[in-house]
């Protein structure tokens, strides 16, 4: 169940059966000329990734799975296939009838199993140039991402990393950046393109109080960016080893994001808990990876108090909600239910173990797993997918 169907360079699309993760998918494009920009982080298989509706990095510019998977092969419960845009097709647009496709995407494998997802692929950009840019503060940062948007700079991808987070990062990855609240900011396009997104970007993040705008533009840079900011997980549990990790997701609408984020900010510092925090902005999600001493009653307390009170953010976006039941049953491993509070969601389940091969490091819990850190392939070559490690 693992084979790579019905490539087809003029319409764009792919065929995948379940084995076929977006890593593997984006080696066999090198070459085409296209790839598959859906990512979430983690080499999850692509048809897990519809199953959930995954989204990442690169979604402010490319969509999440929803807009890029076409058609999809299903079994139903009892035994039938099902094509969701019927036998053999791949269409771009769905005005017609039930839109099934949209139906079974994020469906999390309640409604039928995923035997075959067609893809929309992508044009590899002629050019892609990546900068850090460090700002006086978590607002300036994340209002700089608002503006960025508003400003439509076709962004492909702009990561927000608190100053908690980039020291953790920059010691784990062995990067000397300065300690204070940064974007990671990806563009692409044509060659003169770029030079004029490159520009409306910098006029932004100075407006900001933004600085250190040097930018990536060589592939093994680029790559060792992203590097950092995938290991991001790992950087986190390093601050205390021995401790463990707890990852929550939130997302709120775009005008919200800097109000949301600095009053997370300081309900962290408020709670004295180590959560260095790290985000989706330009789709107005972010992460606080909590790490804590789940043998100490007081801190764990503190914690969960913590959560509930992020939770209020609740706007129902994709991130949170569809991650919460993952998350929670860690949570529910991790943090005994408060005799206060309520329990949180999924409470009782089993803690989810690493399913995607991330080595166990000395001194580092790896309840969620993660992405397998596949060093040889860390420098990324000409013709690769941007960000591709
Ligand atoms: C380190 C890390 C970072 C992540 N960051 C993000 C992020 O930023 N944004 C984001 O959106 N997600 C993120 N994720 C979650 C990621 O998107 C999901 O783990 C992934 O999409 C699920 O794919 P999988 O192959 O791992 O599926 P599994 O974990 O195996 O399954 C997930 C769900 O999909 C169902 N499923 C899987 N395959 C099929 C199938 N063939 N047919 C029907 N149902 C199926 C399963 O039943 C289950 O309900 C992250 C994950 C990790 C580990």
């Amino acid at each position: 169940m693992d084979a790579i169907a019905e490539l087809s360079l003029e319409d764009f699309t792919v065929a995948v059966e379940p084995g076929v993760t977006r890593k593997a998918l984006n080696r066999h494009l090198h070459g085409t000329g296209l790839w598959f920009p859906v990512d979430p982080g983690a080499d999850a298989s692509l048809c897990g990734m519809a199953a959930t509706g995954a989204s990442g990095t690169n979604a402010v510019r490319y969509g999440t799975m929803r807009p890029n998977v076409l058609n999809l092969r299903v079994v139903l419960p009892d035994g039938r296939l099902l094509h969701t845009a019927g036998p053999g097709r791949q269409p771009r647009k769905r005005a017609a009838g039930y839109d099934l496709t949209s139906l079974f995407v994020g469906s999390e494998g309640t409604l039928g199993f995923l035997t075959q997802a067609t893809l929309r692929l992508h044009p590899l950009p002629e050019a892609a140039a990546v900068t850090v840019a460090s700002f006086p503060s978590v607002r300036a940062a994340v209002a700089c991402t608002v503006q960025v948007l508003q400003a439509a700079v076709p962004v492909a991808r702009i990561e927000f990393l608190d100053e908690v987070m980039v020291g953790a990062c920059s010691r784990y990855s062995k990067m000397e950046l300065p300690v204070t609240a940064t974007l990671l900011l990806e563009l692409h396009g044509s060659r003169n393109g770029l030079a004029e997104q490159q520009q409306q970007a910098e006029e932004i993040v100075r407006l900001n109080g933004g600085s250190g705008l040097a930018w990536a533009e060589e592939p093994e840079e680029r790559g060792r960016l992203w590097a950092m900011r995938h290991d991001a997980w790992y950087a986190a549990l390093a601050l205390r080893p021995g401790c463990q990790g707890y990852s929550t997701d939130v997302c709120v609408p775009i005008s919200r994001l800097p109000e949301v984020v600095v009053e997370t900010k300081r309900d962290l510092q408020d709670s004295g808990l180590t959560g260095p925090m790290v985000g989706h902005v330009g789709d107005g999600n972010f992460h606080c990876i909590l790490i804590f001493d789940t043998q100490d009653p007081e801190e764990t307390r503190r914690v969960h108090a913590f959560t509930q009170r992020l939770g209020r953010w609740g706007w129902g976006c994709s991130g949170r909600e569809k991650r919460c039941r993952v998350r929670s049953r860690v949570h529910s491993h991790l943090i005994p239910p408060h005799p206060t509070l309520p329990s949180p969601p999924g409470h009782g389940f089993k803690p989810r173990t690493g399913k995607y091969g991330h080595p166990a490091r000395p001194g580092q819990a790896g309840e969620l797993g993660g992405e397998k850190l596949d060093e040889i392939q860390r420098g990324q070559v000409q013709g690769a997918a941007p960000g591709e490690k």
